[in-house]
């Protein structure tokens, strides 16, 4: 955990910097034209879990990817004739599409919340982009404030919320949209995820196709759905100290696994090993996974949260 927030210049020496801290798993924010968003080398797995930490989300909801071009946009989803149509329409601009990740590509599980999809934008504020090109990979991040606040449209805002808690942020003045990214669902038929700056109606006209207006709730919130992307074929069962005849044991601390989230307690090593421990102890057959107790608080409400999705009974 960093101790001071520095703020960097939006210049060659605060991008330099900027992407070092990035290449080093820490935390920059930075502007776009939409609100300050709070980055991290979207395929380091303890660097997109300190994201949540430092936010203190209780839950892992799925990330947007900043990338610095269409093309390279595409070497992490499955592109489609709409996402060309609008891509080449709307980037740079506050546009988010979601796409199918594209298999293979390297970005960590906790970015997409272990979905199929992937959020993945191309911002336009220049300052942006330069940080991207200089750091050359994708970045995953949510909007710069701590969960449950106002997102940040200029650098003091996020440090107001965010002081202490990330390595730096870049001052780039104020956002000029303000208002967050249109979230387009292109998994499918063209369905709108949210509203934001880029109105529904002009990607209608470019499309030459109605979106459908089904609301991010209920695309992402709708119990059935969660229960069905994050379930794994084997039977959980929480707060577990032993295993029973026929488990696999996730670990945690002192409670000793086949594979453990931590051994030390570490609570965003833990996040970061979630989705990837869970895949592996699925894949060895056994009929359930027992699972050791996770302290519910920091990362360990969004650890539980996502445990108890889990454990849930199937439908
Ligand atoms: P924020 O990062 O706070 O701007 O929020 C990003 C939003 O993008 C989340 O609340 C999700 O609803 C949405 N999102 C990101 N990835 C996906 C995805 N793979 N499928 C559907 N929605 C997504
Ligand atoms: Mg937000």
């Amino acid at each position: 955990m960093p101790n001071a927030t520095e703020t960097l210049q939006a210049d060659a020496q605060g991008f330099a910097r900027a992407a070092a801290i990035w290449r080093a798993g820490g935390l920059v924010a930075f502007p776009t034209e939409t609100v300050y968003g709070l980055g991290a080398d979207a395929a380091n797995d303890r660097a997109v879990a300190a994201i949540f930490e430092a936010k203190e989300r209780p839950r892992f909801n799925p990330l947007i990817v900043h990338v610095d071009s269409a093309e390279r946009a595409r070497d992490f989803v499955d592109w489609s004739d709409a996402a060309e149509i609008v891509a080449s329409a709307f980037w740079p601009g506050p546009l988010t599409l979601v796409l199918p990740l594209r298999q293979g590509a390297r970005v960590s599980p906790l970015v997409t919340a272990d979905l199929p999809t992937l959020a993945v934008r191309v911002p336009a504020h220049p300052v942006a982009r330069a940080l991207l090109a200089e750091f050359g990979g994708p970045v995953a991040a949510p909007s710069a404030n701590p969960s449950g606040r106002i997102s940040p449209t200029e650098a003091t805002h996020v440090l107001a919320g965010l002081d202490g808690r990330i390595a730096a942020v870049v001052d780039g003045g104020a956002c000029p949209v303000g208002v967050e990214s249109t979230i387009l669902g292109l998994a499918g038929d063209p369905e709108l995820l949210r509203p934001g700056g880029v109105p529904v109606e002009v990607l209608e006209a470019a499309l030459g196709t109605p979106v459908a207006q089904r609301g991010e709730a209920d695309a992402l919130t709708a119990p059935g759905q969660m229960r069905s992307h994050y379930a794994p074929g084997a039977r959980v069962r929480l707060n577990a100290t032993e295993r029973q005849a026929g488990e696999a044991m996730l670990g945690f601390g002192a409670v000793a696994g086949d594979l453990s989230l931590s051994e030390t307690g570490d609570l965003v090593e833990a996040a970061a090993n979630l989705f990837h421990h869970l895949h592996a102890l699925d894949a060895t057959g056994a009929a359930g996974i027992a699972v050791a107790p996770i302290p519910e608080r920091g990362l360990g409400r969004a650890i539980n949260d996502r445990l108890r999705r889990a454990a849930a009974p199937r439908d």
